[in-house]
């Protein structure tokens, strides 16, 4: 499992990326997305993210 991005609400700011402690979310292509095998679930890109596209399963 890993954080998942809504694509409709991402504004690929980066801010996700810049607090992942692991570094397993990035942006490309303006849409952030995490790795499933490297995503802890911390859940710090949730609450950084000014657009609320993350969410935990
Ligand atoms: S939940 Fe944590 S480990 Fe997973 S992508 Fe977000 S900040 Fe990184
Ligand atoms: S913090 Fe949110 S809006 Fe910004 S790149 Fe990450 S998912 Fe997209």
């Amino acid at each position: 499992m890993a954080a998942v991005v809504d694509p409709g609400k991402c504004v690929g700011c980066g801010s996700c990326e810049s607090v992942c402690p692991v570094e397993a979310i990035k942006v490309q292509e303006s849409v952030a997305k995490a790795d499933e095998s490297t995503c802890i679930e911390c859940g710090a890109c949730v609450s950084e993210c000014p657009a609320e596209a993350i969410s935990l399963p």
